[in-house]
């Protein structure tokens, strides 16, 4: 098999695969929570894929869940962002969108069942001395002196907490577990904070909110969620996830699974830093083309295809590791050599009058769409006496394996004659401005027998050719690991050169692009035509990623 279509190893696949053909539970149910505090990221699409794929694959439903407990950090557009990428990626969700403030109430009496149980206590211990009277992973933290309160007094004051009668840190609700447990998570962990915030979706209701332990794994519950995955971080959590569900009322008992999570080389995927990105007006928002957002690669040209193919070939493990940002690219050039029409685009136009063309002459040429792909059909390429051709393939001195046209040099155009440049017109600055050239009419669809003419470039006519703007993208940050050092900033890290603008011209066919189509430029790269631009009358491509395959190459070499 190629290293192309080789998916990559799924731990949690397999178990499940087993797990069913063994006749261990009927079917699955899996979910994907994201907080709404901000876009999903490349990361993000890893769980989502993973999550909803499983549930696809195995004839179960994945529901989405919105972990909202934190109302200050959250935002309506988020929902709908999250909701937009998961669907734009092609999945869909079981039943109706979910959130754990859906179940506060339940959860509510869930904390009232504790508190009767003698399981958890009111305290007054403010963050920082809570955080002393925890102890360290070497030392056992010491309890607090309200842990012992009545139920009556806990049950009291956990009412007034709600009620809002106690600013915010004065009072938490912490379960009574062990404060010399191993387990740090295991230390009285709190339940219930108290803040005076509105929230998104329940408005004004709720005085306290409960943390995300307390939270997470009772909506699991609730739900008849039957595997829990998340990454790796939450491990030491489980055993808190597994007490909850031991001292609760549940109606039944998910199980969670851990998975590494995905970090890509020269990008950062942690949304408070995609935050500040966005703050700092550093880029054009939560969905910039060089954001690694499931919105930015959308709009920088990824397709759902590409996006899900690279969550399959980097696989799913438990051991933490970086994916090189080039088998992102691989994924989407792959996808986009097989399915993107070509066109011919002159990025930095340099003009050539033929010399041996009637002025008003014209000739078209009609070409594939696509080399391999029938059912693209044509298109149609005029030719007439001034056109445009690439700065870079030009040169007045050009070195010796330079195939490209130089001063009495050939070359041809693609797709159309070969042509000979017989004068360099510059300007006084001594820059060159125009080629004047002629054409050898005897070699349409033919090479000379007399000579070898290797070079082939590209073109635009002058008068039918379309401006266009295009956007080269680069990496964001110059570095591998732009947020691995604690005491640099990685904004410091930041690549000046990661968007470069062209005032291209391109050949007719892109006066017809609407938003998102996608193209392959001859000799370029893949762009994409911008999502927003068209409305507001701009006709924009972003570059996807260039023709240039790094991945494979090395993969290759081995
Ligand atoms: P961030 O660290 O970027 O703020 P998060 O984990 O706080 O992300 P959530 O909204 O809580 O963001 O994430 C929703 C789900 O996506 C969680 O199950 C989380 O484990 C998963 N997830 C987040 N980041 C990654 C990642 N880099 N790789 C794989 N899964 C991820
Ligand atoms: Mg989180």
């Amino acid at each position: 098999m190629s290293q192309e279509s080789a998916s990559a190893a799924n731990f949690i696949r397999n178990q499940l695969r087993d797990e069913l053909e063994s006749g261990q539970g009927a079917s699955i149910v899996t979910r994907f929570p994201p907080e709404p505090n901000g876009f999903l990221h490349v990361g993000h699409a890893k769980s989502i894929c993973l999550n909803f794929g499983l549930a696809e694959q195995f004839g179960g439903v994945c529901h989405l869940r919105f972990d909202d407990t934190n109302p200050e950090k959250e935002e309506q557009v988020y929902i709908d962002a999250i909701k937009e990428d998961i669907q734009w990626l092609g999945f869909e969700w079981g039943g109706d969108v979910r959130f754990a403030s859906d179940y506060f109430d339940t959860l509510y009496e869930w904390a009232q069942h504790l508190v009767r149980e003698g399981k958890a206590y009111v305290d007054d211990l403010n963050a920082e001395q809570m955080r002393e009277y925890r102890g360290t992973l070497t030392e056992p933290g010491k309890p607090s002196p309200h842990r012992e309160r009545s139920v009556e007094e806990n049950l009291d004051l956990l009412d007034r907490m709600r009620k809002g009668e106690f600013a915010e840190g004065e009072k938490s609700l912490r379960a009574k577990i062990d404060m010399a447990a191993p387990n740090i998570n295991l230390r009285d962990p709190v339940l219930y904070r108290i803040r005076h915030a509105r929230h998104h979706q329940t408005g004004d209701a709720w005085k306290i909110y409960p943390s995300y332990d307390f939270t997470h794994g009772q909506s699991d519950a609730l739900e008849g969620v039957t595997h829990s995955i998340c990454t790796l971080e939450f491990e030491d959590h489980r055993p808190l996830y597994e007490w909850f569900l031991a001292n609760l009322p549940v109606p039944n008992t998910p199980r969670q699974i851990e998975f590494a999570r995905l970090n890509l080389n020269y990008t950062v995927t942690s949304k408070r830093k995609l935050k500040l990105l966005v703050d700092q007006n550093i880029v054009d928002g939560w969905d910039d083309p060089r954001m690694p957002t499931i919105s930015g690669m959308r709009r920088r040209g990824y397709t759902p295809a590409s996006i899900r193919k690279f969550c399959d070939m980097i696989g799913v493990a438990r051991a933490a590791s970086v994916v090189d940002i080039h088998m992102l690219y691989h994924a989407i050039r792959s996808d986009l050599e097989d399915n993107a029409p070509r066109a011919m685009c002159v990025m930095k136009p340099l003009k050539v009058v033929l010399t041996n063309w009637d002025a008003d002459r014209e000739e078209v040429f009609e070409v594939p769409g696509h080399p391999a792909r029938d059912d693209m059909g044509m298109r149609k390429l005029p030719m007439t006496k001034t056109l445009w051709i690439d700065q870079d393939d030009f040169m007045e001195e050009p070195p010796k394996k330079f195939f490209r046209l130089a001063p009495g040099k050939e070359v041809r155009l693609r797709n159309t004659y070969i042509i000979r440049c017989d004068e360099v017109i510059k300007n006084d600055a001594g820059d060159v401005v125009e080629l004047h050239c002629s054409v050898d009419y005897d070699t349409l669809g033919k090479n000379p027998e007399d000579r070898k003419v290797k070079g082939v470039i590209h073109w635009v006519s002058e008068t039918h050719g379309v401006p266009i703007e295009v956007r080269n993208y680069d990496n964001l940050f110059q570095v591998e690991s732009p947020d691995k050092d604690k005491d640099i900033d990685f904004l410091e890290h930041l690549n000046p050169d990661s968007l470069e603008v062209c005032q291209a011209i391109g050949e007719p066919a892109l006066a017809e692009a609407r938003a998102e189509d996608r193209f392959q430029f001859e000799r370029v790269g893949y762009f994409c035509a911008d999502r927003y631009a068209l409305d507001e009358g701009k006709r924009v491509f972003n570059r996807t990623v260039s023709l240039k395959d790094g991945w494979a190459k090395a993969q290759k070499k081995g």
